[in-house]
């Protein structure tokens, strides 16, 4: 039989990357990457921890796939991702049907651990050894096929927010080499990628010293601005610390990188930002904003906020609400505080449930508003958009404009990778709808 694998990805844009590495590694096994779920002999599930009830998720999880084969042999089930990393023997004990646990510094191992898995003994391996993982995936050439790619050039994080795992599941900042991460570039875009987006846990904290030099993330984005067939590029998610000079002065010197800036700040109060030991104030986040507005006013501005952080008080939720109304940011994540096991913050003292619920639906009203405004404003007006592939079944195009808002619009799937004028007549929050400009029919005729 033939050998295949199912990969469902919970998370970031990082474990998306990751589970495309993973792919690409069991092909040298003998297993093909499969969308079916019932035709494959591996399942994978890559998770996250980052919010609460993250290890619920995987038993539910674990408990449909059980379902899906109750009269079929029993697939190799993987559990990987950040929860793997937190909970380890744990899962292995509360779930016999899971072979094997692998943490993300781990997925240089995958192959042996399937391999090996003849000898029927469930099997963990949760080390931080994220240099043999780099260059493991180094060896192994990355072809996302996709016109949108991501590139992981940074993992783990040395911030400890006092909220957040990240420390302890992804491990210590880490920084791949540049000239490897160039070569994984250059793969992608000799396989149709016309964006690159980079990735890190910190992707400006990037720093890779070779020879007495310093490689940051403004040596990458003006790297990659020099290919000609690249037309975009984009990074994330940053710190609001790393956004040095030099990271700036790229909003002025690059064509490419997209005038879109996810920068979050989590809260707006100096007295919580410090209870959260984020390492920066409100000023400082504000200051970056008006530096970037006066390079380049069209750049938009999106972030991360955490509610009813322990102690936010109505004053300090307010501060938040006022920043949002001052920044007008265009789209971002808004939660709930969650505590999270062996964090600083993992047992402070929580926000009643009943307000928290309504700061929430208050913050995410006003930054829902924004989004609003910024998409009716575009109505009527031809914006460029990076067609990224046809939806299935509606004889519809996707892409993307520069602040990452979805477009749908009727066309050739010829299309794809092609950067075209789409007139848009439709709005509403999440979407943007329009038409192909005449022009751009002539051109394509
Ligand atoms: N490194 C980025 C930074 O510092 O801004 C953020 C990366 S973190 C993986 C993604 C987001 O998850 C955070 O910005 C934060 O808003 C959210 N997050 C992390 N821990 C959380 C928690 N315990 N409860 C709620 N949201 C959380
Ligand atoms: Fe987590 Fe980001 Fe803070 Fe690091 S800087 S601990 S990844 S929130």
């Amino acid at each position: 039989m033939e050998n295949k694998i199912f990969i469902k990805t919970f998370g970031c844009q990082m474990n998306e990357y990751d589970s495309n590495r993973i792919y690409h590694s069991v092909k040298k096994i003998g297993f093909e990457k499969t969308e079916d779920l019932e035709s494959a002999n591996c399942y994978i599930l890559n998770t996250c921890h980052i919010r609460d009830k993250a290890k619920e998720k995987v038993y539910h999880e674990i408990g449909r796939v059980k379902k899906v084969y109750r009269n079929k042999a029993k697939p190799i089930v993987v559990v990987a991702g950040c929860v793997a990393q937190a909970e380890n023997q744990e899962m292995l004990k509360r779930e016999p049907y899971i072979d094997i646990i692998i943490g993300p510094q781990s997925y240089h191992k995958i192959n042996d651990l399937i391999k090996n898995l003849a000898s029927k003994k469930q099997k963990e391996e949760t080390e931080f050894d994220t240099i043999s993982k780099f260059e493991y995936f180094d060896k192994i050439e990355n072809k996302d096929n996709k016109v949108s790619a991501f590139l992981t050039i940074q993992e783990g994080c040395d911030k400890f927010c006092h909220f957040c795992v990240v420390p302890f599941t992804r491990g210590p900042e880490y920084s791949r080499s540049f000239h490897k991460i160039i070569i994984e570039a250059e793969n992608l875009v000799k396989n149709g990628a016309k964006e690159i987006t980079l990735l890190g846990q910190n992707v400006n904290a990037y720093s890779y010293k070779e020879n007495s030099k310093e490689y940051r993330l403004s040596d990458l984005i003006n790297h990659l601005e020099k290919y000609s067939e690249l037309e975009r590029i984009r990074y994330t998610t940053s710190h609001p610390r790393d956004m040095t000079e030099d990271l700036m002065d790229c909003y002025n010197s690059s064509k490419k990188l997209m005038p879109f800036v996810h920068l979050p700040i989590q809260s707006g109060s100096n007295k919580i930002l410090k209870l959260m030991n984020r390492k920066h104030t409100v000023e400082t986040y504000i200051e970056i904003y008006e530096r970037l507005k006066k390079i380049n006013p069209e750049i938009e501005f999106s972030s991360d906020f955490i509610i009813s952080y322990p102690s936010e008080t109505e004053a300090d939720f307010n501060d938040t609400l006022d920043l949002v109304k001052k920044i007008k940011f265009i789209n971002s994540f808004s939660f709930i505080f969650s505590p999270r096991p062996g964090t600083k913050a993992a047992n402070l003292q929580l926000i009643d449930k009943e307000i928290s619920k309504e700061r929430l639906l208050e913050i995410q009203k006003q930054l829902f508003k924004h989004q609003l405004q910024m998409n009716n404003s575009l109505i009527n007006k031809s914006i460029d958009v990076l067609v990224e592939n046809k939806i299935d079944g509606q004889g519809k195009l996707f892409g993307r404009n520069k602040y990452m808002n979805s477009v749908i619009f009727e066309g050739d799937k010829k299309n794809i990778g092609k950067i075209l004028k789409i007139k848009i007549d439709k709005v509403n929050q999440n979407s943007l709808f329009g038409k192909l400009e005449k022009k751009n029919k002539m051109r394509a005729a």
